[in-house]
């Protein structure tokens, strides 16, 4: 079986102080930590640290950071890289958000660099894609999603798999409240790993794929009951304890 994960991306928001406290409330939820799934929180830099402290020795409870820098050091204002990440105990970073591609300009070559960099220090990547509303509207979101993963994928080699995995966020669903449905994203789902294992080999049948865009405690379910659908990467509804459990209960539901 593939790993399962419930990844929360918490963008600009949360204080070290709140993130403690979600940190703490989120373990008084779980009485014993998931074993059918792990739990993964991209807090910001600043609020790493706290996070780690919080959930030391639970197995299960990642912390990851929502970017790095493709270099290891040097004279690059307001960067941090990979190496800093590991040093603080991150051990997953978000790589190709489309926030960062539309406000950051993230080309695909800083992109593939960021995403190599990230794997050189033995991170997991969640690597994202997804398209605008206009290339759904278009028909072409089947393109646009296969030229994400193999501008930045492509080149990988396959004993990078254990580290990889796969948010697809159609950009139309992000902070939207619209959500894709089960089937929609399904379809999108299968796509991709049939495009992963076409550029990866046979082996990327067991990298997880995570939907992102809107994922609540109400479409939690339906999502998850997909077969191709492994976990969420989810935004606004991770900023509360009690709603990122209740999403993660879901999970636990439809593995049961
Ligand atoms: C995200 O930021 O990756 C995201 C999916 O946000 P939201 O769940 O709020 O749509």
């Amino acid at each position: 079986m593939r790993r399962k994960i419930i990844a929360g991306n918490w963008k600009m928001y949360k204080s070290p102080a709140e993130t403690r406290e979600f940190g703490e409330e989120l373990k008084q939820l779980y009485k014993t930590p998931p074993k059918d799934y792990e739990i993964c929180i991209f807090p910001t830099y600043l609020c790493i640290d706290s996070l780690v402290e919080s959930w030391k020795g639970l197995e299960g409870f990642h912390v990851g950071a929502q970017n790095c820098h493709w270099a290891n050091m040097g004279a690059y204002t307001g960067e941090i890289s990979a190496a800093m990440l590991v040093d603080v105990q991150a051990d997953h970073v978000l790589i190709g958000h489309s926030e960062r591609r539309q406000y950051q300009k993230e080309t695909h070559q800083e992109l593939q660099a960021k995403v190599m960099a990230a794997l050189g220090f033995d991170l997991q990547v969640v690597y994202c894609c997804g398209e605008m509303l206009d290339d759904r509207q278009a028909d072409k979101h089947f393109d646009v999603v296969t030229r994400q993963l193999d501008e930045v994928l492509g080149k990988l080699h396959p004993r990078a798999l254990p580290n990889l995995i796969v948010a697809y966020e159609p950009v139309w669903a992000i902070g939207t409240g619209v959500t894709a449905t089960p089937a929609q994203a399904q379809e999108m789902h299968a796509f991709i790993r049939r495009h992963l294992k076409k550029i990866l080999g046979s082996k990327a049948e067991r990298t997880p794929i995570l939907y992102g865009g809107s994922v609540k405690q109400n479409n939690a379910l339906s999502l998850f009951s997909m077969g191709d659908i492994d976990g969420a990467l989810i935004g606004g509804a991770s900023l509360q304890a009690g709603d990122f459990w209740a999403i993660a209960q879901a999970m636990s539901q439809a593995l049961s």
